[in-house]
């Protein structure tokens, strides 16, 4: 029998796999000699059986192995489950940066409704995410910030994702655990702040699914030897009013020169920021650090020169490229928003070209929707709620963000955004 038979069998009459074959198997498919077809039937047992904590570790071990490790002892990371309109690690990693805690992060890129950080942040025109080892180490000593794109890093999981994407085995807790934490592993900073998302617009939609997604990622996290703590964020409306790429940018450097800016944004960058310089350690007091990061302006400056360090054009920042306004979605009724729907939002910017409904597509990095209201906000009769940039599928995204707002007859609080911490 093959390891991978064997492993198929293993997992799908209850058994539990041994490291030695969850190795054989894993390096095998990444080299190309074990197939598709076996590793999908056998993500299939894993996702209708489950795994233990042994498996679970083994196989995240695995997948960091897959490809070099880098080591940053010294420097935070953080990672989000992904969201609409999530620009927190725009928004905050700079203010800890800024506190003079290193920050090493690698991103990905968004597919379907999720947003992700490396394409937001190539709308900053110049600016490049592909900066290889030496390079990456480099701004990590000059700026102690920087976000490059994961590249050679844990290539198991990335060969992995794609199965499960196709498969129906993305929603597998130990397998989910697993993808994350490989990356955070092969990264090699010294602590890590999970921001599990819980609501429409997240891969986990209660909170209780998040909050059990936070406590596997932190446990295995610890098990792994790596310093690891989460919280639990609302993702039922987007963060903030932008959702798209360049007009995101522009959100958080508007929140890091101290302009006016969404409530629950503010809270949640402050929030995420302070929690990840606690994590470091080396900061007496790191709420009242993080607020001197960001009245000071010393945060803007942090964004400004990591994008700089990475070939961009900092002044951009102040007036970014946004593709012009084809529509406006007007309110149908005098109220207050009760609801602004982050998955409808997101498919009215995705229709607008801000996204891609497959891996090919090209973005329009200049579209997007801009809110123009926030949930509890009042509303009369054509209020303008949101404006729609760029040129695709006009019609198809005022359809989708007519669906997703929703006017009240009586005045509704704006669902908290912090749930809960683990
Ligand atoms: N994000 C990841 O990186 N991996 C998953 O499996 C799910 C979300």
């Amino acid at each position: 029998m093959t390891a991978a038979l064997d492993a198929i069998e293993t997992k799908k009459t209850g058994g539990a796999l041994s490291r030695d074959l969850i190795e054989t198997v894993i390096t095998g498919y990444v080299a190309g000699d074990v197939p598709d077809y076996q590793v999908s039937a056998l993500l299939m047992a894993i996702r209708l059986v489950g795994m233990d904590p042994e498996e679970t570790a083994a196989l995240t071990t695995v997948m960091a192995d897959s490809g070099p490790r880098y080591s940053y002892p010294g420097c935070v990371d953080k990672h989000s489950t992904g969201g609409v309109g999530d620009k927190i690690t725009l928004g905050a990693l700079p203010l800890v940066a800024a506190c003079g805690v290193p920050v090493a992060k690698l991103s990905g890129r968004g597919l379907g409704t999720t947003g992700g950080t490396l394409d937001k942040m190539e709308s900053i025109p110049g600016l490049r995410v592909a900066l290889g080892r030496e390079r990456f180490a480099a701004q990590v000593a000059s700026v102690g910030l920087v976000v490059g794109e994961a590249g050679e890093l844990a290539p198991a999981d990335l060969a992995l994702y794609a199965l499960r994407d196709v498969t129906g085995t993305v929603d597998s807790l130990p397998l989910i655990a697993s993808s994350i934490v490989s990356k955070k592993l092969a990264t090699g900073a010294g602590h890590v702040l999970y921001d599990v998302k819980a609501g429409a617009g997240a891969l986990m939609t209660t909170v209780e699914s998040a909050t059990g997604l936070a406590h596997a990622l932190v446990d295995l996290s610890r098990d792994l030897g790596l310093a690891a703590s989460a919280v639990v964020t609302a993702m039922d409306a987007p963060l903030g009013r932008a959702v798209g790429n360049a007009v995101e940018v522009a959100e958080a450097a508007a929140f890091l020169r101290g302009e006016a800016s969404p409530q629950d944004l503010v809270g949640e960058c402050l929030d995420v920021a302070t929690r990840l310089v606690a994590l470091h350690g080396s900061v007496a007091d790191p709420a009242t650090a993080v607020s001197a990061a960001l009245a000071s302006g010393a945060g803007y400056a942090s964004l400004a020169a990591m994008v700089t360090a990475q070939d961009g054009d900092a002044s951009a920042l102040e007036a970014m490229p946004l593709s012009p306004i084809s529509g406006e979605v007007l309110a149908g009724s005098s109220g207050w928003v009760g609801a602004l729907d982050a998955l409808g939002v997101a498919r009215a910017a995705l229709s607008l070209g801000a996204g891609r409904a497959t891996k090919t597509d090209v973005i329009d990095h200049g579209a997007g929707v801009e809110l123009a209201v926030g949930v509890g906000d009042r509303v009369e009769t054509g209020q303008v709620v949101a404006l729609l940039r760029g040129t695709r599928g006009v019609e198809a995204a005022r359809t989708a963000m007519t669906g997703a707002h929703r006017v009240v007859g009586e005045p509704v609080d704006p669902r908290p955004t912090f749930l809960a911490e683990v």
